[in-house]
């Protein structure tokens, strides 16, 4: 359900650029994410070495992009954006590895989606700073070996269970991204309407962090929704009152949930009698690839204490059955 404000998703003109934080200091929330990197960066500064390989883990829309400028910036180094999907072929990441400039960022986005021969070609890359090309084919095929410049690859992932051992093996560091509180949210909204000149009032912040589902991509884009609504049917103050208003045209609930999350919650509960029930059933009773369900809405509704996940299945809580204004029944967990 892409249409929904809700999505952490980019959605074009969004224009995510003028709100991004440049710097480590500016960087809102994740202290211990903050506090272990700048080690991190600060240690190989000291040394005179390109830091370790970082992979940033964790759901959509924490701010994993953002770091990953952000540890380019800190370094005072160039970033090379590519993504798994992208790198279908092996050539296309050799050619992007044979480019980097000594002290290159490469950021790999949804590096759990990299093709098998190319994730193969990243082993020696990320170790040795080598890349072995392959060329002619068949038994006379050789490889030539090529050196690469010291570069730190920011691999990114929502999913780092489903990485191969190997290569997670070959980064260094692992920052583990947590949604972020109700207060960091509150100074995320605070912040964005200061650059986009919005006259947001403490409560109407407040009201906005929330909702945004401990996520500040989706913070900052309830802020420009709730603007819009303020600006067109009130006299451009975001209070409590008026955030509260746009949100409901929007089909933001109290909790954050949106149409998706509460599908996915309606369905388990309705259809299903709470559970347990596999992810790809689930997926399909509410029209959604099951990786959505499961990258986007699931960690949320975990965090929520909305839905638990157990080896049998899926399983609504109690919290999930009265959200829906249901009874739980006796056997449903806390
Ligand atoms: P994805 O996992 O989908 O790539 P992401 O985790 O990389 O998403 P970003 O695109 O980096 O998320 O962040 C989305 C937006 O949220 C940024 O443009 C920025 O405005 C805001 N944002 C994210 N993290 C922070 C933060 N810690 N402080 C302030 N703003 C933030």
């Amino acid at each position: 359900d892409g249409d929904s404000v809700a999505t952490p998703e980019v959605l074009p003109g969004d224009d995510e650029a003028t709100l991004r934080p440049k710097r480590l200091t500016e960087f809102i929330g994740q202290e211990r994410v903050r506090e272990q990197l700048e080690l991190v960066l600060q240690g190989a500064a000291q040394r005179g070495t390109p830091p370790d390989h970082v992979l940033l883990a964790g759901p959509p829309g924490l701010g994993k992009t953002s770091l990953a400028m952000i540890i380019a910036a800190e370094m005072g180094s160039a970033l090379r954006l590519t993504s798994g999907p992208a790198l279908e072929r092996a050539g296309d990441l050799a050619a992007m590895l044979s480019n980097l400039v000594e002290g290159d960022v490469l950021f790999i986005d949804e590096i759990h989606r990299i093709a098998r021969p190319a994730e193969e070609m990243l082993y020696l890359a990320m170790e040795d700073f080598r890349v072995d090309v392959v060329v002619g084919k068949g038994p006379g095929a050789t490889s030539i070996p090529l050196e690469i410049a010291p570069f730190t690859l920011v691999g990114a992932t929502t999913r780092s269970g489903t990485l191969t051992g190997p290569l997670r093996d070959r980064f260094g560091f692992t920052a583990h991204m947590e949604f972020y509180s109700t207060e960091e949210l509150d100074r995320v909204v605070r912040r964005s309407a200061t650059i986009l000149g919005v006259d947001l009032r403490a409560d109407g912040a407040t009201e906005i962090a929330g909702r945004s589902r401990g996520t500040p991509r989706i913070a900052n884009r309830l802020l420009r929704r709730v603007r819009d609504f303020a600006e067109v049917r009130a006299d451009g103050v975001v209070t409590r009152d008026v955030a509260r208003a746009a949100l409901e045209v929007y089909d933001v609930d109290e909790l954050g949930l949106d149409r998706l999350d509460r599908a996915v919650l309606g369905a388990l509960v309705r259809s299903f009698g709470g559970g347990p029930v596999g992810v790809s059933t689930l997926a399909v009773a509410v029209g959604e690839e099951a990786s959505t369900v499961e990258e986007v809405c699931e960690p949320y509704l975990v965090r929520a204490g909305m839905l638990a996940r157990t080896p049998r299945g899926r399983v609504a809580t109690a919290s999930a059955w009265s959200h829906l204004g249901l009874m739980p029944p006796v056997n449903a967990p806390g």
